[in-house]
């Protein structure tokens, strides 16, 4: 290329010219990521970065891995689009290989660009199949940024379009959360009392289309639902006939040491939704995916429903490649071996930071929960100061890893901790030591505070 931009070009340009997502646009202070390779990143000025937070918990293959590469350039001199009447190649291929890595059941798909309009989907197919309007999702929970897909996040993301996300025919049920019960339940004696209630919403509430959950909560705080959650939950779905949507569009893709987080309860959804990791996010590719029963609903019934771009071509090849290249590198065993050092040190951890109330995760998904103080179990920060901008104390810790090259994701009171699935001991060694370093933040304002 003749005449690159420097670096400081590149930025100043960058944040002139674009929104910077969820944040007051002069708090946006990017970097340039400039190439990758691995669970590494290279900055303009050179600088290398540990990635453990896989991007946004999607680059799963980790980046730069050649046959996924391969894939796009063959895609793209083959047949670059086609219209999404048309039956191509790859999405035969890639049809039928989900079938061999999805939950059971899951038959039928509809192939989108992103987790959020895959969501979208789901939520229409859910109302047309049902002919039933609400949904119910749950406090701690992201779905996606439209309007429909916002309304339906239960974070205080959705507070600033409000109004505008009224309307959708969402309410919200308490999260599963069994280190800090927001119905004051300790399991197992509480008998899983948060389906009780759920259950208690749908008598209540009539016209329920779908229960919408996040089989583990991503962003949210990596929340494991207890093992009778689900069989549970599917029950309580069946005998009123309301449709269970499992959003994986993090929690998938083998995330959580199993192709999909619902497998870790072996129960079947009726419409899964998935995006991120299904390419490893080399391009962007979504997924609502139905049961036959759904399916033949459609054979009599219109499917109101439709994107330009659906089922690209150029989406679905890479995610051929990415689902081989996951199973020839066993990356579902790798997950759960890696996972289970990555918890060791975690807990290990725990041990020497008082600022550290929950450490918890499944396969390499992981979240490190800071606490003012451990009884009481009080976070750091509240949500009005995150949307006001005001200093967040796990984003200043993340910015001291920063500085030591360790990039992982700060949020609220947590880190989500969730590299490539082929990080290695020695990477996950580097990250537990960076955060062990940084947290001297945390542990430095209880000692100055010990009243707390
Ligand atoms: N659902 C969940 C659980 C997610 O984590 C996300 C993205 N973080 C979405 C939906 C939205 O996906 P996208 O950003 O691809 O639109």
């Amino acid at each position: 290329m003749s005449n690159p931009l420097s670096s400081l070009e590149v930025i100043a340009l960058t944040k002139k010219h674009n929104y910077g997502t969820w944040r007051k646009q002069k708090n946006w202070n990017p970097s340039h990521l400039l190439s990758a390779d691995g669970c590494y990143f290279t900055d303009g000025d050179g600088k290398r970065f540990l990635d453990f937070s896989s991007q946004l918990m999607c680059m799963n293959l980790g980046h730069n891995n050649p046959a996924v590469i391969q894939s796009i350039q063959d895609q793209a001199s083959t047949l670059a689009y086609a219209a999404p009447f048309y039956a191509t190649t790859a999405r035969a291929e890639l049809s039928k290989l989900l079938l061999d890595v999805l939950p059971p059941g899951m038959t039928k798909f509809f192939f989108t660009t992103s987790g959020t309009d895959a969501n979208e989907a789901a939520f229409k197919i859910a109302r047309m199949y049902t002919g039933k309007t609400k949904i119910i999702s749950r406090y701690r929970s992201y779905h996606g940024s439209t309007s429909s897909s916002i309304a339906a996040t239960g974070d205080p993301r959705r507070w600033p379009i409000e109004p505008s996300g009224k309307g959708h025919g969402v309410i919200f049920s308490p999260e599963v959360n069994c280190y800090k019960c927001p119905i004051r339940h300790t399991y197992p004696q509480c008998g899983i009392a948060c389906a009780d209630y759920l259950e208690h919403m749908i008598a209540n509430e009539g016209d329920v289309a779908a229960v919408l959950v996040e089989p583990v909560v991503g962003t949210n705080g990596v929340l494991i639902p207890p093992p009778e959650y689900f069989p549970k939950l599917r029950k309580i779905c069946d005998d009123h006939g309301v449709l269970l949507i499992a959003d994986e569009v993090m929690s998938g893709w083998g995330r959580t040491g199993k192709w999909f987080a619902i497998d870790n309860w072996g129960v079947q959804p009726d419409i899964l939704t998935t995006a991120k990791g299904i390419t490893s996010a080399y391009v962007p590719l979504g997924l609502c995916a139905t049961t036959q029963k759904i399916a033949d609903f459609f054979e009599e019934n219109y499917f109101a429903h439709g994107h330009t771009y659906e089922a690209h071509p150029m989406t679905l090849a890479p995610a051929i490649a990415t689902i081989h290249k996951m199973q020839r590198l066993g990356l579902i065993d790798r997950a759960n071996e890696m996972g289970a050092y990555l918890g060791e040190k975690l807990h290990a951890l725990k041990a020497s930071h008082p600022s550290i109330g929950n450490v918890r995760g499944l396969g390499l998904f992981w979240a490190v929960e800071l606490v003012k103080d451990q009884q009481a179990k009080r976070p750091f920060n509240t949500w009005q100061e995150k949307l006001d901008g005001k200093p967040i104390l796990v984003e200043q810790i993340a910015a001291r890893m920063l500085s030591k090259g360790v990039v992982m994701q700060a949020w609220m009171s947590h880190f989500v901790l969730a590299p490539p699935l082929i990080v290695e001991k020695a990477q996950i060694d580097e990250a537990v030591a960076a955060l062990d370093e940084a947290l001297i933040l945390a542990d430095a304002l209880l000692e100055a505070e010990p009243a707390l």
